[in-house]
């Protein structure tokens, strides 16, 4: 709409990922004004990237590795329609059971991972394609809002950027993690009881993981009959898979590290050196010397992680509260987050789903807001 302010539009999204850029970019294609606020400095959320330092060109996924897309017809037509291929995960060779604390791990065929697909590119290929069907006008990064208001039916949103003054938009899209929405924003009037008790009992995905990625110069442990796949009870890493580029290039492994967060932050020099350790004894002295070896440790990310997701047991994603999918204030408030989906919560899936969802209960409210104000 032309004569617009900067702080003025139809739709502001709160959290550039996966779901907050989906349903961005569903409103703005349906013709709304949409305004996408990011806390961190770049786009992405869970889904990142480790880039060749050098060349920029993509090494390996940091945050969601697979989608399942049998099973996952909305990951499967978005990243049809964005252009991207899928790659089934490299899996030839036998997996390394590394349980024992003497002699060398034992060599297994386990049960394959069916079904499970990388996407070309990485998953950051995702938030690439998202990005570019936005006016780059659109897009705030470095930009954590701090407070949402509403009163006489006008909402007030203000964040950390200074040169950016308090937003007035239509609707609100609040696309983050419920637990940092319910611990970091504060809300005027006081969120409703129940919404704040969904919000806080919300377990974010992964939110407390970390997750090491090891790159060599070649595939080494596919020319010894290895996947690259390492199940193991000695960690510190408890599996690991082969994380290589389609013909093996760029080469690489990633595994989930088993450790609780604390001993993660206090021991950062001897985590390394112990998964490097790992590596070895499971693949041999080909793997001592990593070109790079870069942990990513999720709990450290205030804009994803919060307190609670630290202290508490891991849970796998479930149905969360109804309350948490209906708007509020007068339908000026949405939410979604992928935890929210109704299908594959917590998942790339459920991201898209509940963008997909959101954006158009939200474009409805619009339209009907608008058809009203003409009668
Ligand atoms: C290590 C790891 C492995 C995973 N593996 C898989 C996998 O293999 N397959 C799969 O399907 N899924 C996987 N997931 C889950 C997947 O990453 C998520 O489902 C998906 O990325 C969620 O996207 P989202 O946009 O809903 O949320 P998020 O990515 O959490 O996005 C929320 C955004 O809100 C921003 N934000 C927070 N507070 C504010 C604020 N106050 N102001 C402005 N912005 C704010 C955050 O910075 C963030 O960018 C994994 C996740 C992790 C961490």
């Amino acid at each position: 709409m032309s004569g617009r302010r900067q702080d003025d539009c139809d739709v502001l999204v709160i959290g550039g990922g996966l779901t907050g850029l989906t349903c961005a970019v569903l409103l703005h294609e349906a013709g709304h004004s949409v305004i996408v606020v990011e806390a961190a400095d770049r786009l992405g959320g869970r889904v990142h990237s480790l880039l060749d330092p050098v060349s920029g060109a993509y090494l390996a996924d940091l945050g969601p590795t697979w989608v399942w897309p049998e099973a996952q017809p909305f990951a499967a037509s978005w990243i049809k329609q964005l252009g991207l291929g899928l790659v089934p995960q490299f899996e030839s060779g036998d997996t390394i059971v590394d349980i024992a604390t003497q002699g060398s791990p034992a060599r297994y065929q386990l049960p394959r991972m069916e079904g499970s697909y990388r996407v070309q590119g990485g998953t950051t290929a995702i938030v690439e394609r998202l990005f570019e069907r936005l006016p780059s006008s659109a897009i705030r990064t470095s930009t954590r809002v701090n407070s949402i208001g509403y009163d006489n039916g006008s909402i007030r949103v203000s964040t950390d950027n200074m040169a950016l003054p308090v937003m007035r938009p239509r609707r609100v899209v609040v696309a983050t993690p419920m637990r940092v929405a319910a611990n970091t924003i504060n809300w005027s009037p006081a969120l409703d009881s129940s919404v704040l008790n969904a919000m806080e009992t919300t377990p974010t995905w992964m939110a407390a993981q970390a997750k090491a990625v090891a790159m060599y110069s070649e595939p080494f442990w596919r020319t010894n009959g290895l996947s690259g796949r390492i199940a193991s009870r000695l960690g510190p890493l408890v599996e690991a898979h082969d994380h290589s580029g389609e013909m093996g290039k760029p080469s690489g492994l990633f595994g989930f590290i088993g450790l609780p967060p604390k001993v993660r932050h206090d021991n950062a020099q001897a985590l390394r050196n112990a998964i490097v350790k790992q590596l070895v004894r499971c693949f041999g002295t080909d793997a001592a010397e990593p070109d790079t070896l870069h942990v990513e440790d999720w709990a450290e990310n205030p804009f994803i992680c919060t307190p609670t997701d630290i202290t508490e047991q891991p849970q796998h994603p479930q149905l969360t509260p109804s309350v948490l999918r209906k708007p509020f204030w007068d339908d000026r408030i949405f939410f979604a987050v992928a935890e929210l989906a109704t299908v594959s919560p917590g998942l790339i899936e459920g991201a898209f789903h509940i963008g997909t969802t959101v954006a158009k209960s939200v474009s409805e409210t619009l339209l009907a807001q608008q058809a009203d104000l003409e009668r």
